[in-house]
């Protein structure tokens, strides 16, 4: 495992005392915890891959509102803190709760809970770090669910956190960085950036852009500023909706697969974003590894056969779902069943047929609206599970899909896991999704799965393929695999970072972004 970033720069007894009093002032002492307080501990990576002390924070802030943030702003200014800031705090599979550095503080906005509006007319709300997908699908349900929130498998997350991380869920609403509509932020010096005000306040949340630069995408996967608030546009509850799956026979039908649907997908009528399944990744929601094939390596031919036999899976597995009316959705089934009809071996499934089926339900109930852990499940596939992912954007093209599936196939199988793989529909792209299930804390495993995940990075970027999201630990090589030429991407980025930030105290190493005083890792 490679050595860690720098840790966040250390201060001396005297300083630390007067930083943690300033901080205390800033959001009352009950809501500051030092090295020597247990709650500290819950700031850190539960599906860790690296030691604890990699990641170990200073300590921890949780202003409850603006007012408190802004002061905390200014103490970290004046003491020389390194701030990490987090929502939820749920981003499990790209590292947690934890922060890049170890030293950092982290600035905890889980008391900034307010779900501050829905409006039930124009569908859509307005929510702080702390409202997690739980809590917005509670109060739209008791609005009386004319509303559906798209949620990611992990709803204890929050919109707020996950559109930071351009994360995903199910429904058509299921791209959160583009059901993300006006946002306020605080720059490191405590200016606040609210992009709806004024000339955009009548439409805040309904029309994404006003006049000149927009800036939202600035705070996306960035370091430039806090996000105190969003808007996400939300669905409103269709008429009718049917939760299908299509099970390939072959594995190698999975390219004739992409190439079908691809016509349904670049006109819209794919509705939402479908799953396509590896088998390892689909059976798990049901069994464990051991209980399909006792002791190491790759699941063989014949358990795999089992398994299809005996769960009604296929080699590969797409999750969708209609939407509409009645007569709608009758004409769209009538689409794809042409469309699943030229791939030989491929089978359409409906809900009648998958009682007891518990992939189908979990899919079934996100692509419907409805928040699930379910998919925490897939997890025991090893005994007390974690996982890493990673996730590389391809054309949407039969012939892309096959080669970089056989690729992240190949690497997994190599590095001693199973190939637990999805594909998430766009409409014009394919989003790979490799699931790297580990046993838990166990040490050995945690480094083989860092090894798996440097190699799937290696490999798909020698192919063309870039990656979207990162894990803290592949940040700097997820960044470096988008460099050309003099990185004037890059560089534009830290420009902007040191006009924004200059002092350096918000979450530096962000999307592999350092301030300025880390000259060495500008390199
Ligand atoms: C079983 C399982 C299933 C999952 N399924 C999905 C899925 O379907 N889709 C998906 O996208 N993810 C999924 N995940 C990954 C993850 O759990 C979610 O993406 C989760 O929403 C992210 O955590 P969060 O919302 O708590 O964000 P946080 O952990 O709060 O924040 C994420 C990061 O964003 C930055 N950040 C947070 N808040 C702020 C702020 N206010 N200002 C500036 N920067 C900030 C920080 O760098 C932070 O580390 C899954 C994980 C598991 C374990």
């Amino acid at each position: 495992v490679k050595a860690a970033p720098p840790a966040a720069p250390a201060i001396d007894a005297a300083s630390a005392k007067r930083a943690l009093a300033a901080l205390r002032a800033a959001v009352g002492k009950d809501w500051v915890f030092a090295s020597d307080d247990a709650a500290l501990d819950t700031y850190r990576d539960a599906y860790a891959i690296a030691p604890p002390a990699d990641t170990r924070p200073w300590a921890a802030v949780a202003p409850a509102n603006l007012k408190q943030l802004r002061k905390v702003l200014e103490a970290a200014r004046r003491h020389k803190l390194t701030l990490w800031p987090l929502s939820t705090g749920r981003n499990l599979g790209y590292g947690g709760a934890a922060p890049r550095q170890a030293g950092a503080v982290m600035l905890d906005l889980k008391r900034m809970k307010r779900i501050i509006e829905v409006n039930e007319t124009l569908a859509y709300a307005v929510v702080e770090p702390g409202v997690s997908y739980l809590d917005l699908a509670a109060r739209l349900a008791k609005l009386g669910g004319r509303l559906w929130v798209d949620s990611t498998a992990s709803p204890w997350g929050g919109p707020l956190g996950n559109f930071l991380e351009r994360g995903v869920g199910y429904t058509p609403y299921g791209q959160h960085a583009e059901t993300q509509c006006g946002l306020e932020a605080v720059l490191a010096d405590g200016t606040v950036v609210d992009t709806t005000a004024n000339g955009r306040a009548k439409t805040a949340h309904l029309y994404r852009y006003g006049h000149g630069a927009w800036l939202d995408g600035l705070f996306n996967q960035s370091n430039f500023g806090i996000v105190t608030r969003i808007g996400v546009q939300l669905m409103p509850a269709p008429a009718g909706y049917r939760p299908y799956l299509v099970t390939l026979a072959a594995e190698d039908d999975l390219g004739a697969l992409v190439e079908a649907l691809r016509p349904l997908g670049l006109d819209g009528r794919l509705a939402g974003r479908p799953t396509l399944m590896s088998l390892a990744r689909a059976a798990a929601y049901g069994v464990t590894r051991a209980e399909c094939q006792p002791g190491s390596g790759p699941l063989r031919a014949d358990t795999e056969t089992r398994l299809i036999a005996e769960h009604a899976l296929g080699h590969w597995n797409l999750y969708g779902a209609l939407y509409g009316a009645e007569a709608v959705i009758d004409a769209s089934v009538g689409e794809l069943e042409h469309a699943v009809r030229a791939v030989p071996g491929a089978r359409l499934h409906f809900a009648a047929t998958r009682a007891g089926d518990a992939a189908f339900q979990c899919r079934a109930a996100l692509m419907g609206g409805t928040p699930s852990m379910d998919e925490y499940r897939t997890l025991d596939w090893v005994g007390a599970g974690a996982h890493l992912d990673f996730t590389a954007v391809l054309p949407f093209d039969g012939d892309a899909a096959r080669a970089a599936s056989r690729v992240a196939r190949e690497v997994c199988h190599a590095h001693g896991f199973d190939y637990c793989a999805e594909f998430q529909l766009e409409a014009r792209a394919l989003r790979l999704e490799v699931r790297v299930v580990f046993e838990r804390d166990v040490g050995a495993r945690q480094c083989a799965a860092h090894a798996t995940l440097a190699a799937l990075g290696a490999r798909f970027a020698s192919m063309g393929h870039g990656s979207p999201r990162a894990h803290l630990a592949f940040m700097d090589d997820t960044a470096a695999t988008f460099k050309r030429g003099d990185d004037a991407l890059m560089r534009s980025c830290e420009a902007v970072k040191d006009v924004l930030d200059g002092q350096g105290v918000l979450a530096p190493g962000k999307s592999g972004l350092w301030p300025g005083r880390y000259t060495h890792r500008r390199k």
